[in-house]
């Protein structure tokens, strides 16, 4: 989603933008996009500095890690960007465009993309394994049932199936 930087002006004013899920693009484990990600940011300029300042609202659907079932849980993100516009394309190194919160840009390019920054932005915030609920039974390991909807009957003889991603860890 892009910012028409040369729009900003000195007076703070009001930008909402909508990305949907394919022009995002993110690639994530047990994670996909299950609405369009709005962002309502208020935007100012201060001489060669843009500033950017809002939320980004969207909902995940997140895939259980031990029961597999997906699960949809809005989401709310501050999103804060300073963008220093330069004449001179060649002040743009590498290391700033790492920052997080912020860019170097050339002013005579006038459209920012947002999304590297929401991709980001969205990877950190997510869960490394997610649960559908804190005390997720996950799926018997000898007959796959999913033990949240009813015991399964079989010998509760292996090990607990919580542990199966610790366990994954520690035989690596
Ligand atoms: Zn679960
Ligand atoms: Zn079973």
């Amino acid at each position: 989603m892009e910012v028409q930087l040369d729009t900003i002006t000195a007076a703070t004013s009001e930008l909402t933008l909508k990305a949907t899920p394919e022009q995002l693009n993110l690639k994530l484990d047990l994670a996909t996009l299950g609405s369009d990600v709005v962002y309502n940011l208020t935007t100012r300029r201060i001489e060669d500095e843009v500033f950017l300042d809002g939320t980004l609202t969207f909902t995940m659907n997140l895939t259980c890690a031990r029961c597999v079932d997906e699960f949809a849980t809005p989401f709310r993100l501050p999103l804060r960007l300073v963008i220093q516009l330069v004449v001179d394309e060649s002040l743009v190194r590498e290391e700033d465009a790492d920052s997080e919160e912020f860019v170097v840009f050339p002013e005579a390019k006038k459209a920012f993309s947002l999304d590297q920054q929401v991709r980001d932005l969205i990877a950190v915030e997510l869960p490394m394994k997610p649960l559908c609920r804190i005390d997720c039974r996950g799926l018997c390991p000898q007959c796959g049932a999913n033990l949240n909807e009813s015991p399964c009957g079989c010998k509760s003889s292996g090990p607990d199936p919580r542990w199966d991603g610790l366990r994954k860890l520690s035989n690596n």
